[in-house]
């Protein structure tokens, strides 16, 4: 099966810890890198994974909190520094721009490569790249500012051609293609070989949802429907669910809720409070709604 990772590079919050990094994440798509947020440290923390910089070319920055976009202007400075060439996308709600332009014009001053800034409307959900693997659309989230989370869709593949049954009918190279997209094939005596006896089906297009920072949502479940991956905020445990409302974040339980009602395959929860010494409680209480919940953690890879 191709590639479809998922790396964490950070899964704190907003106050620093010596245990945490801010978040970052980088979905590792057939070693096509996506970062999702770009915390203080990333660029440390992008080393340490051994992903290659040059593969990265698109960051999403999902609202324009420190803990989420503090790491950027040292990431484009040393790319920069390594010589790069090739432009980066930067996919954010649209201040960005206005916030990050002035940085680089004064830190990057002749560096090799262009900053492309692509700004997205918070409040609707839009499809912001595609290539020919993957599709990312954005999820509008609650927070105190404006804020999206992401979801990626791979795309399906077609189906497998079975080369046994391909020979034994002699079929000829220029009709596979067809064959690969579902058209049956027709043999020079006209019987028809059903498309189903010369292929087998391909492994279903994988998913990943990314929703961090957000209020409870239980209208999410619809959107990350079935998802192969959830990672959902859970800044808090059950005894700070008043703090969580009030702070427009989420409880481990109810990020664990929203999982069973999505009915996704797994959840994985991080941005921790800071409160916290360890993530156990969280896990815990995140366990006993939806078992099939990961805790993140710093250098933590997961494949889809
Ligand atoms: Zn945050
Ligand atoms: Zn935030």
């Amino acid at each position: 099966m191709e590639k479809f990772e998922v790396n964490i590079l950070g899964c704190g919050s907003a106050l620093p810890t010596t245990r945490h990094y801010p978040s970052s994440q980088v979905v590792n798509i057939r070693e096509k890198l996506f970062m999702i947020d770009c915390g203080e440290g990333s660029q440390t923390q992008l080393r340490r994974s051994r992903l290659k910089f040059s593969r990265l070319n698109h960051i999403f920055i999902s609202h324009l909190h420190g803990d989420h976009c503090f790491g950027l202007i040292g990431l484009l400075s040393t790319f920069g520094l390594l010589g790069r060439t090739a432009s980066m996308h930067i996919y954010s709600p649209a201040e960005l721009e206005t916030l990050l332009q002035p940085q680089l014009d004064f830190f990057c001053k002749g560096i090799d490569y262009k900053v492309v800034f692509h700004p997205f409307d918070t409040n609707v959900s839009s499809l912001i790249y595609k290539d020919r693997s993957v599709s990312i659309h954005t999820i509008p989230l609650q927070h105190r500012i404006a804020c999206c989370g992401f979801l990626f869709r791979e795309k399906p593949t077609p189906n497998h051609i079975i080369r046994d049954m391909i020979d034994f009918y002699d079929i000829p190279t220029f009709a596979i293609n067809a064959i690969k997209n579902g058209e049956d094939y027709t043999l020079p005596d006209g019987t028809v070989i059903p498309n189903s006896r010369l292929t087998c089906p391909s492994a279903p297009p994988r998913s990943y949802a990314y929703c961090s920072d957000t209020i409870y949502l239980p209208r999410l479940a619809d959107t990350v429907r079935g998802v192969d991956l959830l990672y959902h905020e859970a800044t808090f445990a059950n005894s700070e669910s008043a703090r969580a409302k009030e702070t427009f974040h989420t409880t481990a339980a109810q990020a664990a809720q929203l999982a069973k009602d999505g009915a996704v395959k797994r959840l994985l929860i991080g941005h921790y409070s800071a409160r916290y010494e360890d993530e156990s409680t969280l896990l815990k209480e995140a366990r006993e709604i939806f078992p099939e919940t990961i805790a993140a953690k710093e250098n933590l890879c997961i494949a889809l």
